[in-house]
Parts: C-alpha cells; sequence; structure tokens
C-alpha cells in the first residue's frame, strides 16, 4: 500500500505503550489519526498537539456500543479510516491448569472479540472504497507457545488464524493486512497491565511457575523500543506488497525460525503416517 497523501488511522489502546507509540509517530509524519484509548484523557496531550489531524474517542474495544460509536465519529471526522490497526490486549499468566474462567473469557473479550467487532465495524467503508489495511498486533506469542502463557497464546493464535482467513477474503477487495508479531518491547504489558490468575499448584511451580516470575522481571529491560516498532510497522506498510506477517525484534525472528524448523522436523518424520490415512 501507498501511504502517499494524509491517510487517516485509527489505533486501539493508545494511552500506553505500542499503540501510543504508533499514534505518536503517524501524527509526527503529518497523517491523521483516531487516536482511541479506554480513558482517552490518557491521549489528550497527544491529540492536542495536533490540531485538526487528530481525535481523541474513548473506546474499550469489548463495548459494542463505543465500537459503532468510535468508528462512526473517525469516519466523520476524516470522511475515511485507511489504516485500522487492533492494537489493544494484555497478557495473563496461568498455567493452564491454573486459568479461572471469567478471566480467560475477558482475555478472549479484550484479544479475540474486541479486534474483530472494531474489524467489522471498520470493513464496510474500506470495502466501499476498495482501498484500506488492517493491521492486527498479534505477537510473537502468535506463533509460539511457552508455559505459563498457554491462554495468551490462544489469544493470539486466534487472531493469527482470524488475520489469515481476512486477508485472503479481503484482498480481492483492495483492502490488505499485516500481522505484527513482536517479542519483547518495553511497554507496560510485562508490568502494570499483566494480570495472573489467583490460584498455583504446586505442581507447576518449576515450569509455568518459573517462568510467571520470568516474564514479570523483563518489565522495564526488554530489548524493544516501541518507537522503533511504530517506525517498523509504517516501513511495512509503505511497501508496494506489505508483508502478511511482520516479526519485530531479534529474539521474536529466532523463537519464529525456530518454530518454523520444528514444526518441519515433526512434517518429516510423521510423514509417512500422515499419507497413510487416505485410500
Ligand atoms: P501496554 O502498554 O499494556 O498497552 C496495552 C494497551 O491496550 C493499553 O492502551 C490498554 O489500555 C489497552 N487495552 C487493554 N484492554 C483494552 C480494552 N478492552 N479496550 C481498549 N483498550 C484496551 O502493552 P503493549 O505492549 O503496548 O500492548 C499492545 C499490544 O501489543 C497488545 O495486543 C499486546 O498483546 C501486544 N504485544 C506486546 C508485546 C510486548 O512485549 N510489549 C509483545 C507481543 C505483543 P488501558 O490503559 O486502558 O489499560
Amino acid at each position: 500500500m501507498t501511504l502517499t497523501e494524509s491517510p487517516a488511522w485509527f489505533i486501539t489502546g493508545c494511552s500506553t505503550g505500542l499503540g501510543r507509540a504508533l499514534a505518536t509517530h503517524v501524527l509526527d509524519r503529518g497523517w491523521r489519526a483516531a487516536v482511541t484509548a479506554r480513558d482517552p484523557e490518557t491521549v489528550a496531550d497527544l491529540v492536542a498537539r495536533h490540531g485538526d489531524r487528530a481525535v481523541a474517542l474513548a473506546l474499550d474495544v469489548t463495548d459494542p456500543e463505543q465500537v459503532t460509536a468510535a468508528v462512526k465519529r473517525a469516519e466523520e471526522t476524516f470522511g475515511r479510516i485507511d489504516v485500522l490497526v487492533n492494537n489493544a490486549g494484555y497478557g495473563y499468566l496461568a498455567a493452564v491448569e491454573e486459568g479461572d474462567d471469567a478471566e480467560v473469557r475477558a482475555l478472549f473479550d479484550t484479544n479475540v472479540f474486541g479486534l474483530a467487532a472494531v474489524t467489522r465495524a471498520v470493513l464496510p467503508g474500506m470495502r466501499a472504497r476498495r482501498s484500506g489495511h488492517v493491521v492486527n498486533v498479534s505477537s510473537l506469542g502468535g506463533l509460539a507457545g511457552f508455559g505459563a502463557t498457554g491462554y495468551y497464546h490462544a489469544t493470539k493464535f486466534a487472531v493469527e488464524g482470524l488475520s489469515e482467513s481476512l486477508a485472503a477474503e479481503v484482498a480481492p477487495l483492495g483492502i490488505g493486512v499485516t500481522i505484527v508479531e513482536p517479542g519483547a518491547f518495553r511497554t507496560n504489558w510485562s508490568g502494570p497491565s499483566m494480570k495472573q490468575s489467583a490460584t498455583r499448584i504446586e505442581d507447576y511451580a518449576e515450569t509455568a511457575g518459573k517462568r510467571r516470575e520470568a516474564t514479570l522481571a523483563t518489565y522495564g529491560s526488554q530489548p524493544g523500543d516501541p518507537a522503533r516498532a511504530a517506525e517498523a510497522v509504517v516501513t511495512a506498510l509503505e511497501a508496494d506488497e506489505p508483508p502478511l506477517r511482520l516479526l519485530l525484534g531479534t529474539a521474536a525472528l529466532e523463537v519464529a525460525r525456530g518454530k518454523v524448523e520444528a514444526l518441519q522436523r515433526d512434517f518429516a518424520r510423521w510423514e509417512e503416517l500422515s499419507r497413510s490415512t487416505e485410500l
């Protein structure tokens, strides 16, 4: 996609972290943006610096009325949404057996169903114009799973599948899809935003338990710079053919490559058995 004119962006979860960095970058480039947050006061300073090119909108992605209202306001303000960035999301630490059902459903409500609801609200305008781009912020954790974050991975694997299908459906309509897969970035993700189950089962202390602590310990010293992530996302979208997947960070690249190799090994080792199931 070519972002030549003044594209209008719609970004979820802009109070902190990657969403805020992306909104800042987009507006500093002179483009337009609906900068959305559960509490729009958290983005008031950012929006105030950019006059008519920026609008702060209240949006909890789990609230269907707010989804409809925010998309409508953005379209009324800018006449269109060129780039939707589904960024809002958070993590949850628990061994699978330790997970609390209500907490897990709330996680899916934000990371998966909220993302889908915002996408459904924005697509009609993009289809009508036969142009647009949807950026879904997944994670390295949307490609590979580790102990203690099984439910988070489940949400991000869901985002990956949904996004692959969406890409196939909307490509003929002139709409692109890019899945962004960050490794560890210096945001609130592993700090104030992280949720975890109260239940802890001693049998998982050495696996999920240790990884809970290791994940929380990364807070503040993650290698990834959100401002550079924002630049990278824009660079990818400016390409003639933006990627379906964009990994962010060296560790993300290495772990993802390891996952692909592990898949290839499993496929090859069991190939004969796989093929044996047809008449
Ligand atoms: P962050 O600093 O915690 O930012 C998360 C943002 O999501 C906040 O603005 C938060 O708003 C918002 N949010 C959470 N629930 C929401 C809801 N129901 N409706 C609307 N907004 C909601 O963390 P981040 O790292 O920037 O996270 C952004 C995305 O990157 C997430 O999807 C995350 O899973 C993904 N990611 C992050 C990393 C990393 O290492 N940082 C790695 C891989 C993927 P409030 O201020 O209102 O809570």
